[in-house]
């Protein structure tokens, strides 16, 4: 939807206000936003884009005083296709039986939820805690049992002509089976095909063949709807349960939105089919992937969702997806972009708090309302002062992970008052925990690294004099305010007055003080070292080449 897009640019709006507005302008007060998952594996990063989108959407909502609801569909009676990757070598065997058959009906291996299904709901829905996104839950096969789906079931058949026209004209290929069922005789819901259905005194007749090459029983039968587990095709289960939801707003990955996709499909059930005026905002979130790859719940790849509170305040993460265009794709790498994601949210929170200025108004819109969406709970009336991510993370891999050196450190380089308040305090000690995890997990090997107690002589013996030279002169001049990455930049311009790469400058820094030609930024690793154990090391460092003078 590119009009979204076009007034998120234009009139400097959040996309969650764009879609808000639209949202009231076209169904007054009460708004209805939904979110689909179907629970066949663990939840992932897809399903969690979707849920956190539409969280946004509904809590701008709320901010404009709309009367907004937020649910989740979850699509427990998918056929269960596969045996993911993690449950094949201790329960390959005990699930194989059950393939073919609905998800909801299907046990749970490890035996402490009632289904298969169940597993992986309840493991969405923790997730879905810890990062402030409560929809309500709603199970798809208690809607069918309920017969909520009972009359679009009749209307698809009575419209079976313009059904099956509707969907060859958008999507190019023609629906002729509206259903899913679920076959009496061997419980299989994948086998069945049905060869006929019709109304009879009020009820839906099906005759289905249960497919011996899909793994059913090969029988025939003829049985009234519903006296089975039973569904309608996707497409036009979507449609109808977004009917009979009221559902105002939904998003979905911009798959769905392709020409002949089914969000096209949906809106042109809704508007032919159920002879609606007002159709559903269906819009469409952009992807976001880890290192180039979408993760997958079923195949168990990747990183499990679960891993992300760990890591980073689950805030932040909401703010990183909420600060990007709706459809905008964004793909991070765990090894290293972490970091940079954190201080993105540190700053946006100086601006919050009116600490940092930023002339750019669209920017700075965009920047707060994205914080604010972000944030678990309201703003507090005062700030926590936030250390640096990745200068904690040299910091802290400096100090060998010793907190009490750590803070000490943090002090006395002025980072953090003598004083600390209590947000203050409980702010580093959620974050020395985040940045420990994810060094000691995660990191990208450029970024860890152990500091040598001593110089190691063979090492110095083996750089270029002059070179050490210059650069020990360097940080004795280095002004003691300096911090962080204008020590690098003191550095840089430094070595490029004595015509020295400025390269070579910085690999001699990691080798004296860490061993290897690479590492952290160089300015952050002598601050987090401190200027004066630098030169101390230094001229120990001075002492190996008095040495290889002297023999
Ligand atoms: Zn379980
Ligand atoms: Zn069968």
């Amino acid at each position: 939807m590119t009009h979204i897009d076009e007034r998120e640019d234009r009139e400097y709006k959040h996309w969650a206000t764009v879609v808000s507005e639209e949202a009231i302008e076209r169904f007054g007060e009460k708004q209805v936003v939904a979110t689909g998952w179907a629970p066949s594996g663990y939840y992932h990063i897809g399903n969690f884009k979707e849920a956190v989108t539409c969280r946004a959407i509904h809590r701008e909502l709320l901010n404009l005083e709309a009367e907004s609801s937020y649910i989740l569909n979850i699509d427990n009676i998918d056929p269960f296709d596969k045996i993911p990757a993690f449950f094949k070598k201790d329960y390959g065997k005990l699930l194989h039986k059950y393939l073919g058959h609905a998800i909801c009906d299907v046990p749970d291996p490890l035996g402490c939820h009632s289904s298969y299904a169940d597993h992986f709901i309840s493991n969405a829905i923790e997730i879905m805690d810890e990062f402030d996104v409560h929809p309500e839950p709603i199970k798809t096969s208690e809607m069918y049992t309920q017969g909520k789906y009972d009359k679009y079931a009749k209307l698809f058949i009575e419209k079976k002509e313009e059904t099956s026209q509707l969907t060859e004209e958008i999507t190019g290929s023609r629906m002729e089976e509206f259903f899913l069922v679920q076959c009496p005789k061997c419980k299989i819901f994948a086998a069945p095909l049905i060869t006929d259905y019709r109304i009879e005194s009020k009820e839906i007749i099906i005759d289905i063949h249960c497919k011996r090459e899909k793994k059913g029983c090969g029988e025939k039968s003829t049985i009234k709807m519903g006296e089975t587990l039973w569904k309608l095709k996707w497409r036009l289960d979507w449609a109808a349960r977004q009917d009979f939801f009221g559902v105002t707003v939904e998003s979905s990955g911009k798959d769905h939105g392709v020409a002949g996709g089914s969000i096209d499909t949906s809106l042109a059930i809704h508007k032919k089919i159920f002879n609606k005026s007002k159709l559903p905002l269906l819009i469409q979130h952009g992807f976001l992937t880890f290192g180039g790859k979408k993760l997958s719940g079923s195949s168990g790849s990747g990183m499990p969702v679960t891993e992300f509170p760990k890591i980073l305040d689950p805030a932040i993460f909401l703010f990183k997806i909420y600060r990007s265009n709706l459809r905008t794709d964004f793909d991070f790498r765990v090894d290293l972009d972490i970091p940079s994601i954190a201080s993105e949210f540190d700053q946006a929170e100086e601006l919050f708090y009116q600490k940092l200025s930023l002339e750019h108004k669209k920017s700075r819109e965009k920047t707060i309302k994205a914080y604010e969406l972000a944030l678990i709970g309201e703003p507090s009336s005062n700030k926590a002062i936030r250390v640096d991510y990745g200068h904690l993370a040299t910091v802290m891999q400096v100090c060998l992970f010793d907190e009490e050196k750590i803070i000490t450190r943090l002090k006395s380089t002025g980072i953090i008052p003598q004083e600390p308040d209590d947000l203050t305090n409980l702010f580093l000690s959620k974050r020395f925990q985040r940045v420990k995890y994810w060094t000691e997990n995660y990191a990208n090997d450029n970024i860890k690294f152990k500091i040598l107690e001593n110089p190691d002589c063979e090492i110095v013996k083996s750089i270029d004099q002059t070179i050490f030279n210059h650069l020990f002169e360097a940080l004795q001049k280095l002004p003691d305010t300096l911090k962080g990455d204008d020590i690098t930049q003191f550095l840089y311009e430094y070595s490029k007055k004595q015509q020295i790469k400025p390269k070579e400058f910085f690999q001699l820094i990691y080798l004296l003080f860490i061993g290897r030609k690479s590492g952290p930024r160089a300015g952050t690793l002598v601050d987090a070292i401190s200027k004066n154990e630098v030169l101390m090391f230094m001229k120990k460092a001075l002492k190996c080449l008095t040495d290889k003078i002297d023999s």
